[in-house]
């Protein structure tokens, strides 16, 4: 492919692959592709292909690695780090999984769900619901988010305490490889040490080695019983405190533990319609927490109350909500995953979605808000997360940087002073949402050297041509 009648050409190619309906060229259809969820990095790509089976996929991507095209996989579109956005220029496709959304089956004995890479994560809690079992893997993003997505991303959400990332749901993964071959790896087995388990090179890639086109994932019993809890506490270590507490009140029936900061619910009190505070009083941090049992009956409720209270004794929680009923549990949780769309519009804000080990994290959010506003006086933080996973969102709005100001967006000095204080405690600077282009550069100011050159050769292996979303996660050596 060269001048223009060898694009032409390759689209022809394309579409004789997937039909009409799966090749996409004018540019309002092709629009929506080119910009992330953020409204952050924008790209170019010759179409939008959309093939509706993994041997379409195949042959796509074949096609691509013989016209020397980048390919830029897409699920849901809803990363945070610009992955699935493709580079300016246009000598690129973004390859769609959308049409390939089928769940294939769900084996009850062998509590397993076979599904292709575009489903939609909510359609998959869905049909597991049906099922009667549990899809545990939920996020904000779970109504667009596509497995496939969920997969490259490893991505975390609010249930990893108890079930793990979506790394640790996965046996099976079916991926095709730069070159078009297609690895079959669709086993529903719970034990394999058949050598090196090829599927983790894939899970959290972010498309840089391959496309997933299909996984094979688990299942688990469904709660019977289910409590959720929105306490104010003072500060984060009592939230801390609570969490120990709970835990050794009920174990890992603790499923979700959320720290909210006010400043995060004022936003989403501000911005989101139909949203009201939980509680009567302003307290400066807040923990949702949701507890499940597969057993009926009142021995966890009864518990968690228990542990409550003596919190509230101890001086670990000033005041607590438990809902009634479930469309009132459902509007705390909307509330907590709202943060993100709330906060997206009050001002330009600087992201950071960290992890560090628990007893870290408590004197990493003091110093980091005053450091921030010694250097910036006036930061608004708003703070939010996984604390039961010791992963932080830790956001902030600088006074004087706008949105509309293209060097306050690339300005890289508020990062470089929370990932130091991060780094310091050898944290990671990427806990959920990954590196995509956003911190292709700054990855290897705080990953070890050797680290970067073995991700390299993976990469030069199994894309030696470099066509698979370039530019994302590592970048070439030299
Ligand atoms: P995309 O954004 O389309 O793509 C993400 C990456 O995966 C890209 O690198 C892309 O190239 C690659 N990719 C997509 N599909 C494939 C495939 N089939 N094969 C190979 N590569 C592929 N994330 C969390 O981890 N936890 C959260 O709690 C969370 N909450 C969120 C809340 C909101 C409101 C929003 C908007 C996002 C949130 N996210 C969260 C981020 C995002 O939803 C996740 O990263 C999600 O896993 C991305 O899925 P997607 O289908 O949208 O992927
Ligand atoms: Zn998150």
């Amino acid at each position: 492919m060269g001048a223009d009648g060898g694009v032409g050409g390759f689209l022809d190619a394309l579409r004789g692959i997937v039909g009409e309906a799966g090749l996409a060229t004018a540019s309002e259809d092709v629009a929506p592709a080119l910009v992330d969820w953020r409204g952050f990095f924008r790209g170019d790509a010759l179409a939008v292909v959309r093939p509706a089976s993994t041997d379409q996929v195949s042959a796509v991507v074949a096609a691509c690695a013989r016209a020397g095209v980048a390919i830029v996989p897409q699920g849901g579109n809803t990363g945070m780090c610009g992955a699935a956005t493709p580079a300016p220029g246009g000598r690129s496709i973004v390859l769609s999984l959308s049409r390939m959304n089928r769940v294939l089956d769900i084996d009850l004995l062998n509590d397993t769900v076979t599904v292709e890479a575009g489903c939609v994560l909510s359609v998959i809690q869905q049909r597991a619901a049906e099922a009667g079992r549990l899809f545990p893997l939920s996020l904000g993003a779970e109504g667009s988010c596509q497995i496939g997505g969920n997969l490259s991303t490893n991505a975390g959400g609010i249930n990893v305490l108890r079930y793990g990332n979506t790394r640790d749901l996965v046996l099976g993964l079916e991926v095709v490889l730069p070159d078009g071959r297609v690895m079959g790896g669709l086993r529903a087995l719970r034990k394999d040490n058949t050598g090196y388990d090829l599927k983790q090179l894939f899970i959290g890639a972010e498309g840089t080695l391959g496309v997933i086109t299909g996984a094979v994932l688990k299942l688990f019993p469904q709660p019977r019983e289910s409590l959720t809890a929105f306490a104010a506490v003072p500060s984060p270590a009592a939230a801390l405190d609570l969490l120990a507490r709970l835990r050794s009140a009920v174990g890992s029936r603790v499923s979700a533990f959320e720290l909210v900061s006010r400043f995060s619910l004022e936003l989403v009190l501000r911005h989101i319609p139909g949203t009201r505070d939980p509680l009567t009083e302003a307290s400066p941090w807040y923990v949702l927490t949701a507890l499940d049992d597969t057993q009926s009956g009142p021995g966890l409720r009864e518990a968690v109350e228990a542990a409550l209270s003596e919190a509230v004794e101890a001086g670990e929680v000033s005041d607590v909500a438990i809902p009634g009923s479930q469309a009132q549990a459902q509007a705390l949780w909307r509330m907590r995953e709202s943060i993100p769309d709330a906060s997206k519009n009050e001002g330009l804000l600087y992201r950071h979605d960290i992890s560090l080990p628990a007893g870290d994290l408590a004197g990493f959010i003091d110093e980091a808000e005053r450091a921030l506003d010694a250097r910036w006086p006036g930061t608004r933080v708003v703070c939010f997360g996984h604390l039961g996973d010791g992963n932080l969102h830790y956001n902030c709005y600088v006074p004087g940087r706008r949105r509309d100001d293209p060097q306050a967006i690339a300005a890289t000095d508020v990062n470089e002073v929370v990932y130091a204080l991060v780094h310091a405690r050898n944290g990671s600077i990427s806990a959920e949402h990954g590196i995509g282009q956003a911190k292709v550069h700054e990855l290897p100011h705080y990953k070890g050297a050797v680290e970067i050159d073995v991700m390299q050769r993976l990469k030069a292996a199994l894309d030696p041509a470099g066509i698979m979303n370039p530019g994302k996660v590592v970048s070439p050596p030299g």
